[in-house]
């Protein structure tokens, strides 16, 4: 049974704005409810400003805002108090992302050196004014947004008090079973599981699960509604985040360069070892493994000759790389995308298991770069904190890479770090 083709969204209406306080979760929502509805999504922020921190004047602002509220359709994200009003004269629907003081510092603590799409850069370290911003803002702003939401009647009024209650809504709206799970072509989907997604790929005469993410242990029951083909199932590697659901099988296909990584995370199951050059044909739908290692001793990308997409694991894309701790091999990395790079005339599209969906195969080349750079010594890192250890974060216009802290000091050829 193929999941249903949306949620009935008339009951949203066609013109939202989405308010709340930085770090309250607004732009997540709103590039949910853009994938739900298909309404088009204007970010104010990145109205405002521009790439290198300054902002247009506020006339001009003032003037581009008319010009969206004019239009038909639209979610608008962003808080702006100066110009509440005309947003709520103009809308049908007010989302209203009320959150306590203490989880919207949170949200803004989370995503310091992620790469954002909702405004022209990415943060890198905190923001005091930020933060003052966050504190104040119950204090400051919700009592003006309650006020015109009592003085524009006739408005959807939708608040939410926390995250959860935004989760069930969203969930709600999909329907329960399907949530978070999206048809990209007529024999694929891609299920998204928080900061982690994983793939079903249909063929003529099998199905194909490839990982099985971090909190989805029902993977094969939630692929089984999907498709009623015989289901096999494929990892790109065994980091913790992609094998939650492999307990429901019996055998998997992995490399056997990551057994151990397997089992070191408690991973069950009969090891089917897949290796560079073998195809696993789901009937008119031959999957390619590559060996690429590098993020993990065993990591392989999946190429699917046929549709022409390549399946890139962690290795690809376009948010923080994780090539810190045990397993990681920066320079294997590097060298495993320049294979990569000789398959590059056999897709058009990589999907990763992080960072946008999808992303284009130029991006192979760029991480490529960023790589050696790090190798070289040509770049430096910033210190950030990650699962409650320090590490060293590589950012690039395209990715970033999260390393050991002073494994490759700038200036310094990597020779020097001696291990
Ligand atoms: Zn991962």
């Amino acid at each position: 049974m193929p999941p249903k083709d949306g949620p009935n969204m008339t009951a949203i209406g066609q013109k939202i704005i989405i308010l709340g306080c930085s770090g309250s979760g607004k732009s997540t929502l709103a590039k949910t409810l853009r994938e739900l509805t298909g309404l088009p999504l204007i970010h104010l922020d990145n109205v405002w400003w521009r790439a290198d921190r300054t902002h247009i004047a506020r006339e001009e602002f003032d003037r581009r805002l008319g010009e969206i509220l004019r239009e038909e359709r639209w979610i608008i994200d962003g808080d702006y108090s100066r110009t509440y009003e005309p947003r709520f004269r103009a809308c049908d629907t007010v989302i209203f992302l009320d959150l306590s003081e203490e989880e919207c510092m949170r949200g803004i603590t989370e995503r310091i050196g992620r790469k954002r799409t909702d405004i022209p850069w990415s943060e890198d370290r905190p923001d005091p004014e930020l933060e003052e911003l966050v504190r104040n803002y119950r204090r400051d702003n919700a009592p003006t947004v309650y006020g015109l939401i009592e003085r524009c009647p006739g408005k959807q009024v939708l608040i939410f008090r926390t995250r959860t209650q935004v989760q069930d809504w969203l969930a709600e709206l999909k329907g329960k079973e399907m949530e978070n799970v999206y048809r990209i072509d007529r024999n694929t989907w891609r299920i998204e599981d928080g900061h982690v997604r994983f793939y079903l790929f249909c063929g003529e005469e099998r199905a194909a699960l490839i990982d099985t993410g971090m909190n989805r242990p029902e993977a094969k029951a939630l692929a089984e509604k999907i498709t009623s083909l015989p289901l096999i199932l494929i990892n790109t590697h065994a980091d913790p985040d992609h094998i939650s659901g492999n307990g429901a099988f019996e055998e998997f296909y992995m490399s056997p360069a990551e057994e151990e990584n397997y089992r070191a995370h408690d991973g069950r199951g009969r090891l089917l070892p897949v290796r560079e050059g073998d195809v696993i044909d789901l009937g008119d739908r031959p999957l390619r493994i590559i060996d690429i290692p590098g993020h993990t001793p065993g990591s392989i990308a999946v190429l699917d000759e046929k549709e022409r997409i390549l399946v890139s694991g962690d290795s690809v894309q376009d948010g923080n790389i994780f090539m810190f701790g045990r397993h990681r091999d920066l320079r294997r990395f590097a060298e495993s995308l320049r294979h990569l790079e000789e398959f590059r005339g056999q897709f058009d599209a990589v999907f990763p298991m992080h960072g946008s969906f999808p992303v284009t195969p130029d991006l192979i080349g760029k991480l490529f770069g960023g790589a050696e750079d790090i190798l070289a010594g040509r770049t430096s890192a910033v210190p950030v904190f990650v699962h409650g250890r320090e590490v060293g974060l590589y950012r690039f216009d395209f990715a970033g890479f999260l390393c050991d802290l002073n494994r490759w000091p700038a200036g310094k050829n990597d020779r020097a770090a001696g291990e």
